[in-house]
């Protein structure tokens, strides 16, 4: 050090105190295992102390960098004691599972490779066409060689299935639009019901289509697509001249797990040449379960479905999924390879970032194919029949109790309620339902998030985990009926 020049590399110090990783990485193991023993026993979720979480907000850029050991400390004393509250066995908020033991490990040693997966001939490049052609196989979709990628989530993937919807129907109508654009196309129509989650709209905006040209299709009283509503809706679009391209299906909406009915969907659109996207992000693994198999009959005549590993499977965040019926769809919207990015050693499917829009990419196959191997297909199938039977149970709870009313048919594993006291007002009971949520997530016992459906204030517990219990479905109608209780009274005081 001492003759090197100022300036030159030598001369700039390297991280100073001498750090152990091995014991660090011990150490690690430990304040996590100790996390996921502790977590049942303490509140699902609490707001942050006001001090704490200004520590992490104004944390100052450090100058100095401190060893392994003192930023572990840290961790487990000022970060890990702030948990979402996922993980918690009466935690039933959105569609957030506890992580899958095998996940976390995995993640771990993911990043101690830390390549990027965007292809060539190393072991994470070929695990993930192994893990994706699992996925694909726990759901029953059709896999040709190269037909379906890893990403951050199903918004991403929701965007890549629905690019190559956008550019096939662009070539059916003679225009490449990847060289033109959309301009000298007449609007490109899709449709989807009022139950389909917001990444849909998203991803039609953000592909220039313009969200009025994604049309609402009518449901039944069911909440399933309603089929003849969509028929006169693509026929009406036709006269005008516009151009139906896609039907976005759910294989379990977010506000109450329902199912649409695929056989119908996919006749009329294989009549019409539409592309039937699936929405399975939360729901497509329940096909796993036998009681609730028939649900999903046709979902493997999509042309793409989008699902979560990081949802029902506990795959640690963040893993989405796209599967494609025709690999050349994908790869010829997104295959682009520059002089620096040729490589003689990707094989004839070429790179994972020919099928999508990141070029480096993490590896999230290790974790899916840890998640996986470690349970199985019959302990996979196991957790999730578990989650639906605890499902159907809270859906029975709710209907036998007078206090409170089931809005939608429990298909998978979400519960749609609300409380509705006999002869209370109408407006009374939306105004509860809607402030219901937060009074349940501050009390700490349980968590669970609401939703508006068929114009309803409501709450919905999703079941994502199988340690949960029955007598924790006891707890989240305690928690409900007192917090609603308080809330009511408030209101009548008022
Ligand atoms: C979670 C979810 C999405 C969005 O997926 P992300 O992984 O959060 O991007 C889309 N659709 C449904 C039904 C979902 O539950």
């Amino acid at each position: 050090m001492s003759d090197a020049s100022p300036g030159s590399p030598d001369s700039v110090s390297a991280p100073g105190s001498p750090d152990d990783f091995r014991s660090a990485a011990r150490a690690t193991a430990d304040l996590v295992a100790d996390y996921l023993d502790a977590l049942p026993e303490r509140p699902v979720w609490q707001p942050m102390d006001p001090a704490e979480r200004a520590a992490l907000l104004d944390a100052p850029l450090p100058t100095e960098g401190r060893p392994l050991t003192e930023l572990l400390e840290l961790i487990g004393t000022k970060v890990m004691p702030a948990p979402m509250g996922n993980g918690h066995p009466r935690f039933f908020g959105w569609v957030n599972s506890a992580p899958a033991p095998a996940g976390v490990l995995a993640t771990l040693a993911a990043a101690a490779m830390n390549p990027s997966s965007a292809g060539g001939d190393h072991a994470d490049v070929h695990l993930e066409r192994a893990v994706v052609r699992w996925i694909a196989e726990l759901v029953g979709f059709p896999h040709p060689p190269g037909g379906g990628i890893l990403t951050s989530g199903t918004s991403m993937a929701t965007i890549l299935c629905l690019a190559a919807a956008r550019n096939r129907a662009a070539r059916l109508a003679g225009c490449d639009l990847r060289e033109a654009g959309l301009a000298g196309l007449p609007p490109l129509v899709g449709y989807a019901t009022a139950e389909t989650h917001s990444c849909v709209r998203k991803a039609v905006e953000l592909l220039g289509l313009g969200s009025r040209n994604l049309r609402t299709v009518a449901t039944g009283p069911d909440g399933r697509l309603d089929l003849a509503a969509l028929r006169t809706a693509v026929a009406e679009d036709r006269a005008a001249g516009r151009l139906p391209f896609l039907v976005v299906a759910s294989a379990g909406t977010v506000g109450t797990g329902t199912v649409d009915p695929f056989e119908p969907i996919a006749d009329l659109c294989a009549e019409e040449r539409l592309w039937l996207h699936v929405d399975g992000a939360y729901g497509a693994f329940g096909a796993l379960d036998p009681a609730i198999a028939h649900r999903y009959a046709g979902m493997a005549r999509a042309d793409s479905l989008a699902l979560d590993p990081h949802k029902w499977l506990g795959v640690p965040v963040d893993c989405g999924c796209a599967l494609v019926r025709h690999t050349e769809e994908l790869r010829g919207t997104f295959s682009l390879v520059p002089s620096y990015l040729r490589d003689e050693a990707a094989g004839e499917l070429g790179w994972f970032s020919e099928y999508g829009m990141e070029q480096t990419r993490p590896f999230r196959s290790l974790k899916v194919w840890a998640t996986i191997a470690h349970r199985g297909r019959a302990g996979i199938t196991a957790d999730i029949a578990r989650c639906t039977a605890l499902a159907r149970r809270l859906g029975e709870l709710v209907e036998a109790d007078p206090q409170l009313e089931l809005l939608a048919p429990v298909e998978t594993s979400i519960v749609a309620f609300r409380y509705r006291p006999a002869g209370a007002d109408e407006q009374l009971v939306d105004a509860v339902n809607r402030e219901l949520p937060t009074a349940v997530q501050l009390r700490g016992r349980a968590f669970v998030t609401g939703a508006v459906y068929q114009g309803r204030e409501m709450l919905r517990a999703c079941l994502l985990n199988a340690a949960t219990t029955e007598h924790d479905l006891a707890v989240l109608l305690d928690e409900v009926r007192s917090a609603a209780a308080e809330l009511t009274e408030r209101r009548m005081i008022r």
